[in-house]
């Protein structure tokens, strides 16, 4: 079926829609048609009294414009102006039109606006002006443009970009769970996207065309299963962005694309590769002058669909040219800012994601430690213990992490809840392991994100577990423990974990010479991410010093009130059989953090004993070495 393009020229009042609009229309052979005429006669009499319209006057009017948008669609396609200042106006209008709407938003200053008025003896009052300005709510999303330049240039830019429609302005690869709902994020911005996934004889075939057909925003047109006829769907500089599985498919995707790439085009891998691939990834395409960004993804499904925080790094070149898409789908934080910001060179996007995904393995475990003190210390049921977690949600300890584990503990299968129901072996896709490793490598310690992790491991060995609990274990204490107390201990042992994170990222950043700005980096992780939570608000807000967390002045105030909750959680655990080792780590850490005199100064007598290694003198300047014949 032919799809007519449906262009609306949208803006304030004294902008200039008309003149663009009709002029589009003329250059693209497309007729025009003005908002104003579709008033029905009930709208035409309130104004002529001298009464504004109010949003209910409104629906019906633009209810009936869509209607004539929706048949021009199938016949010969329009171009429309009309103020559209409101998203939920802009709805309304776009109902059913998918792909085939082009929203063109101009926009220019006050000023500027005004003085044009007043020079074509156009007088509007400059509180009514003003009016429309505040009222208009600028979209994220359509082609952009300033009208600071000539009805002209910007017809003919407009003309440009759309007839390169039929081009897409991005396009990707790997129709699984994630590129599916980035997909749609993506053409529901009103982006032009052309979608590839591999064919599989037998297993995987029509993947993209089956998808865009289920689609109402996707382009069957632009569904592709044979590279090369994707590739050249492509506007140029050609953008792909890479949804497949990390490690060898990403090598195998970059190869294969690369025979149809060309000097300055752009390939964005967005999901979870090792950062160093990334930066061996960006280097051997910057040799065929192809720009790279390994991008960190985080939101899963569901974030991907509707916004994700979206942390890339790499070519910053790319990032001006690819930014706008990117930040169009992101998730927005509290004060309406795209939870995405280009993070630095090299693997350092990735390197980010991954962290993030270390201090989510924490944050998962330091729940179902807080859970297992609720459940097996204190005999509450799952139900109980969910009723405890929605309090806390209203309070600064809340995240998405909590809020999803208050739901998930009120499911029930029949009588039975459906948490007692699920196997005790966890999974993992191997970033938290990278994040130790990394952090092995740049010697930080990280102790409660590894002990998250190792207590995945020490998860799997579910036979020997159960061989081992008929030997060792003894009955359950039950234990009295202040609720507030609890929360005080978990939220301490939460700063610690993201401080860790923190000063592994910090670490990374100097070794690298990646420069990450931590005040941007926190506040793209106060939503859209999996670890969204008050506390990475109040984090985004503390300005850090290089990425210090427990040196902040904002921050530690609640670790100075909130360590002796833990330690007392601590020595409770102890008399328990509740293993807690993310809760345990987070206080010998912090013990450790601000000891005056480490134990360091045995393990230097020790090793200077068996192995003759040195060590430096408390009473001689640093860097200093001596060694002693302990047996003399
Ligand atoms: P899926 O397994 O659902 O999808 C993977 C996609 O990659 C499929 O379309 C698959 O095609 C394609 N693919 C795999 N190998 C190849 C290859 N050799 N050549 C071409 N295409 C290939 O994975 P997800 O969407 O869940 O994840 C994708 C990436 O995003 C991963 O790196 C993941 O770690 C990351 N990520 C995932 C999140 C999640 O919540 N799921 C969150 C954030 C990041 P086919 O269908 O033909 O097999």
């Amino acid at each position: 079926m032919n799809i007519g393009k449906i262009i609306i020229v949208i803006g304030v009042s004294g902008v200039g829609k008309t003149t663009i609009a009709q002029n589009l229309g003329k250059q693209l052979g497309l007729p025009f048609i003005d908002a104003d005429d579709f008033h029905p006669m009930q709208n035409i009499k309130k104004m002529e009294s001298g009464s504004p319209l109010n949003d209910d006057d409104r629906k019906p009017w633009l209810e009936k414009i869509n209607v004539a948008l929706n048949e021009y669609k199938s016949t010969t396609g329009v171009v429309l102006a009309c103020s559209a200042l409101k998203e939920s106006y802009r709805k309304l209008l776009g109902k059913d039109l998918g792909s085939a709407i082009h929203w063109v938003v101009l926009s220019g200053s006050f000023e500027l606006i005004k003085n044009r008025m007043e020079s074509r003896n156009h007088f509007m009052p400059s509180d009514l002006l003003k009016s429309q300005f505040d009222t208009w709510e600028e979209p994220d999303y359509g082609m952009k443009v300033d009208v600071s330049h000539s009805p002209e240039v910007i017809v003919d830019f407009v003309n440009e970009k759309i007839n390169m429609k039929g081009k897409a302005e991005i396009g990707l690869i790997g129709l699984g769970v994630m590129g599916k709902s980035l997909s749609r994020n993506i053409a529901g911005k009103g982006f032009a996207i052309s979608v590839f996934n591999r064919h599989v004889d037998g297993q995987e075939v029509d993947v993209a065309k089956l998808f865009a057909a289920e689609h109402e925003e996707m382009n069957p047109e632009l569904a592709f299963d044979d590279l090369s006829a994707f590739v050249e769907s492509l506007a140029a500089p050609k953008t792909v962005f890479l949804m497949v599985n990390a490690g060898a498919a990403v090598d195998a995707v970059i190869e294969g694309l690369c025979e149809h790439l060309s000097d300055g085009d752009v390939i964005i891998d967005g999901g979870n590769s090792h950062f160093k691939d990334t930066e061996r990834r960006f280097h051997a395409l910057k040799e065929k002058g192809i720009q790279f960004i390994g991008t960190g993804v985080s939101g899963g499904e569901e974030g991907a669909l509707k916004g994700p925080s979206i942390m890339p790094g790499g070519s910053s070149q790319a990032f001006d040219s690819v930014g706008p898409i990117l930040k169009a789908i992101a998730a927005k934080d509290s004060a309406g800012t795209d939870c995405c910001a280009f993070i630095g060179k090299g693997g350092s996007g990735h390197f980010v994601k991954m962290v993030h995904n270390g201090i989510e393995y924490a944050e998962m475990q330091l729940i179902a430690e807080v859970y297992a003190v609720l459940r097996y210390g204190m005999s509450k049921t799952p139900a109980e213990i969910s009723a405890i977690f929605s309090d806390w949600m209203k309070t600064d300890v809340t995240s998405y992490l909590l809020e999803i584990t208050a739901d998930i503990l009120q499911k029930k299968e029949g009588e039975k809840y459906l948490i007692d129901l699920i196997l005790d072996k966890a999974g993992n896709k191997g970033t938290g392991s990278w994040t130790t490793i990394a952090a092995c490598e740049l010697g930080v310690a990280i102790p409660t994100m590894t002990a998250a992790l190792f207590a995945r491991y020490q998860s799997s060995q579910l036979d020997m577990r159960l061989k081992a609990s008929e030997i060792y274990a003894s009955a359950n204490v039950d234990i009295a423990f202040d609720l507030g107390k609890l929360k005080a201990a978990y939220q301490m042992a939460r700063i610690v974990n993201h401080h860790q994170g923190y000063d592994l990222i910090a670490t990374a950043s100097e070794h690298y010479g990646w420069d990450i700005n931590y005040d941007d980096l926190s506040r793209i992780w106060t939503n859209g991410c999996i670890i969204r939570s008050r506390l990475m608000e109040a984090i985004s807000k503390a300005k850090l010093e290089q990425g210090n967390i427990l040196m902040n002045p904002k921050l530690n105030a609640e670790v100075l009130v909130s360590r002796g909750a833990l330690n007392d959680l601590s020595a409770v655990l102890s008399k328990t059989n509740i293993s807690a080792p993310c809760m345990l780590s987070a206080l010998s850490y912090l013990n450790g953090y601000v000891e005056k005199r480490s134990l360091a100064h045995i393990i230097q007598a020790q090793r200077d004993y068996f192995g003759a290694h040195t060590y430096e003198r408390v009473d001689a300047p640093r860097g200093e070495k001596f060694h002693t014949n302990w047996l003399s």
